[in-house]
């Protein structure tokens, strides 16, 4: 089963309308007409519609960060799925680690948001990950299962095949330590094979499973060169256009 790499950045909460303009035609220029794996930037959703400008026509792809599972409505300060989209969204970061921290998400609310972004045409990318202290304890395993299982809940097969997951230890995220190939690629299979477990075999072989965490030039090939890891959601390396197409290259 080949499974196209998938380059996603996330600029968090970064950018404004001018940098990240230049910053998205950056990575057009960078890019070329054919990439061969498939680049995706998730800008801050006040920028979504100027950076779909940015890369209108090309084959740079956009995403979202988050969004808020409901119809439009009384949700002052929401953003939903059918907005997204409207604005030329094609994915959404669903369940980021920072999200889970700062902001109290849970795998509940991850998989009812997961249902919002499939019903608004929007292919999610659904972070996992460890603490340091999970990882110290040897509980990586155990809670990347709970995190997968709740946030994929009530998922089914024929939707399962085209959501993406992004591994992101929480210990590597914006701390320059990245999971050693081999320390990535153990947690990506336990994943996939969990994934097999929840749909089918056969599922689970289509489902990409992206590494994040630290990602850099230096460390991509060898991590984008494992088996189980299908891309790369990137956050401080995708601010610059120069490194994120050193990611690029290397997938
Ligand atoms: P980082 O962030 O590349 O800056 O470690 C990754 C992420 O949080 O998605």
């Amino acid at each position: 089963m080949s499974r196209q790499t998938i380059i996603a950045g996330n600029w968090k909460m970064n950018t404004r309308c001018e940098s990240a303009v230049a910053l998205a035609k950056g990575v057009v220029a960078a890019v070329g007409e054919k990439p061969t794996v498939q680049v995706v930037l998730c800008p801050p959703a006040v920028y979504l519609h100027t950076v779909a400008d940015a890369v209108a026509g090309t084959a740079v792809e956009l995403g979202a960060q988050n969004l808020y599972a409901a119809e439009d409505g009384a949700f002052t300060g929401e953003v939903n799925a059918a907005m997204l989209t409207d604005v030329g969204c094609g994915y959404v970061i669903l369940g980021h680690s920072e999200r889970r921290a700062l902001m109290g998400e849970t795998d509940a609310d991850v998989s009812t948001k997961l249902h919002a972004a499939l019903a608004g045409n929007l292919v999610p990318i659904v972070c996992v990950g460890e603490t340091l202290q999970d990882r110290e304890a040897n509980q990586t395993e155990a809670v990347i299962e709970t995190q997968i299982r709740g946030s994929l809940a009530g998922l089914d097969e024929v939707r399962a095949a085209g959501i993406v997951v992004a591994y992101e230890p929480v210990w590597a995220i914006g701390t320059g330590k990245t999971a050693s190939p081999e320390q990535a690629e153990e947690v990506h299979a336990f994943i996939r094979s969990l994934l097999g477990e929840l749909f089918t075999t056969d599922v689970a072989a289509q489902i990409r499973i992206q590494y994040g965490g630290s990602v850099k030039p230096s460390n991509a090939k060898e991590l984008l060169g494992q088996p189980n890891i299908d891309g790369a959601l990137v956050g401080g390396a995708s601010l610059k256009a120069e490194d994120f197409a050193g990611i690029i290259a290397a997938g």
